[in-house]
């Protein structure tokens, strides 16, 4: 079908690639998503989207791009994708990851799965209808730093810019729906002790002996959440607490000064990251007590990404089902959907290419997703902004 005036898909594609938005907790491979973010935003426009570009620090933006509307203008369907991606080792690739390389029946490049394509298919979606035949806005949103902090997701939740009743997040998963997902969070757990001659342990306090104390809770407290919590849903069904690393002491005839482990736990969908964290903190509190000298500090690594579910008779997940032929499940990665769960909207995760050849050399997109995967978007947005039940 013609589209009003956007390229075609695979020279969208193609020119979302050519453009590198790496997202990097470190700051020498961190990028600016600017170059991406404008190109939708011009897109866009012309097919009659607002643009809104709204900078998240000096190099970031979000987009957010609506189209149509009616008077109920957070009634409406939100496509949403982050406009990131990882760094990636060039080294390790068959082709250049910065352009499009076509071959096998196949898109290559970085972003091609996760998720650059999907913005060219929402785009083409959006582009089989008439601005005026839209009762509800259809919002295609771009986020910033997906892939590092969540950024651009926390600036959405923390401004409270709930953009419509429902949300497809464009994640590569073969569009399968999703409406699970585990949360994370990160805790660095330091004993304090003081460091003195290994001749007479009365010098010190050993921050070794205080940190076999808190291993020994923390294997406890693991055992009661795994106990405690199920979700069939998941493919490991119980919450994870994994230790991750541990640091302590310089040299065997010294007393260890201090010792720092840090861990991350996987809670399941209903299970709260600030519940988790003041739990955590009252059960390793007493552990030292018999250990004179010796205290502990606990800090958060990170803001941590809260777990995710939407209900399973949600409209959304019934369309998602209905649209797709299969039932919603579970995945074992994280998303931005708790972000936009929490800001109100019913939100399903599903989008063409596969999570399995996300964040590797040779990262690509099977041709034969393109069109299926513009054909089920039309869908959503028929459903939800065309022909709305409300
Ligand atoms: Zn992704």
């Amino acid at each position: 079908m013609p589209s009003r005036s956007i390229p075609d898909t695979l020279a969208m594609i193609g020119a979302l690639i050519e453009r590198p938005t790496i997202s990097c907790t470190d700051p020498r491979y961190d990028q600016s998503n600017l170059p991406v973010i404008q190109l939708l935003a011009e897109w866009a426009e012309g097919l009659g989207f607002r643009a809104d570009i709204s900078p998240i620090g000096a190099s970031k933006a979000n987009l957010i791009a609506t189209l149509g509307g009616g008077a109920d203008q957070k009634g409406g369907l939100v496509l949403s994708g982050h406009t990131d991606t990882v760094p990636c080792n060039p080294e390790l690739w068959s082709s250049d990851p910065f352009r499009a390389t076509k071959r096998d029946g196949r898109i290559y490049g970085l972003g091609s799965a996760d998720m650059k394509s999907f913005f060219a298919l929402a785009l083409q979606a959006a582009a089989r209808f008439r601005p005026e035949d839209f009762r509800r806005p259809l919002v295609v949103l771009g986020t910033a730093d997906e892939e590092s902090s969540m950024s651009g997701a926390r600036a959405l939740l923390s401004e409270n810019r709930r953009l419509g009743r429902y949300a497809v997040i464009g994640e590569p998963t073969g569009f399968t729906p999703i409406r699970m997902h585990k949360g994370v969070m990160m805790e660095g757990i330091t004993v304090h002790g003081r460091a003195g001659h290994s001749s007479d342990p009365a010098l010190g306090a050993n921050a070794i002996e205080g940190m076999h104390a808190v291993l020994g809770e923390l294997l406890a407290f693991r055992a009661e959440l795994r106990a405690r919590y199920r979700n069939p849903a998941f493919k490991v069904d119980y919450p994870t607490l994994n230790f991750g690393s541990i640091h302590g002491g310089d040299n065997p005839n010294r007393i260890c000064g201090s010792c720092e482990m840090q861990i991350d736990i996987r809670p399941l969908p209903g299970m709260d990251l600030d519940t988790l964290h003041q739990t955590l903190e009252n059960r390793l509190a007493p552990v030292l007590r018999e250990y004179p000298g010796l205290s502990l500090e606990l800090r958060r690594l990170f803001d941590g990404l809260p777990p995710f579910e939407t209900s399973a008779d949600s409209d959304i997940v019934r369309a998602s089902e209905d649209l797709s032929g299969q039932p919603a499940g579970a995945v074992a990665f994280g998303t931005e959907a708790p972000f936009l769960s929490q800001l109100g909207m019913q939100t399903v995760v599903m989008g063409p290419g596969y999570i399995d050849q996300a964040h590797q050399p040779d990262e690509y997109l099977p041709l034969d997703h393109i069109q299926p995967g513009i054909d089920i978007l039309s869908k959503f947005i028929e459903r939800f902004c065309i022909r709305p039940e409300r």
